[in-house]
């Protein structure tokens, strides 16, 4: 998977705010067609993950407005999150059938994380990493459930590549 970029942080939690009559379908998250069974997935499983406080497809509603498979994002930008316009951006080859559903549902975590406000404190080899598992930040979300649905490869490649600080720097 490649590297992710995010913008600006500014995420405003009231307007981020699942329906209350049904927070788990919410009707403010606009799903494309080639997102679906990624959802439908994260929706469907009841596991909890050890990061957060509800249910993960709860979650991403809460904090995700709007998905966009986007074409215009650069080759180094796997899936990228906009707080302006509470927006996730995905490549097209990072969704089904070009990636195993599990591997995209771990990056709409790991973009719903920011959403939610976390950012990557430093860098390391050139890219936005987080300082260690237990900070909880985005990678950590992540690779926790690539762990739970037996990415082990991918799950240990994140842990390897993105977790620890060489260089400061906050993205
Ligand atoms: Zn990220």
């Amino acid at each position: 998977m490649t590297s992710r970029l995010i913008a600006i942080a500014c995420c405003g939690f009231s307007a981020c705010l699942a329906s209350p009559v049904s927070p788990s379908r919410g009707p403010y998250l606009a799903v494309p067609p080639a997102l679906q069974s990624t959802m439908t997935l994260l929706d469907e499983d009841a596991w909890q993950h050890p990061l957060l406080t509800e249910p993960m497809g709860a979650w991403v509603r809460r904090y995700v407005r709007r998905m966009v498979v986007d074409p215009a994002l650069p080759p180094h930008v796997g899936a990228l999150w906009v707080d302006a316009t509470d927006t996730l951006h995905i490549r097209p080859d990072q969704v089904p059938p070009h990636l195993r559903v599990s591997l995209t549902a771990s990056t709409i975590l790991h973009e719903t994380r920011h959403a939610e406000g976390y950012r990557h404190p430093c860098q390391r080899n050139g890219a936005f990493v987080d300082r260690a598992l237990r900070d909880g930040g985005a990678f950590a979300v992540e690779i926790y459930y690539l762990q739970h649905v037996r990415e082990t490869w991918q799950a240990e490649r994140l842990q390897t590549l993105y977790i620890g600080c060489e260089a400061p720097g906050v993205f």
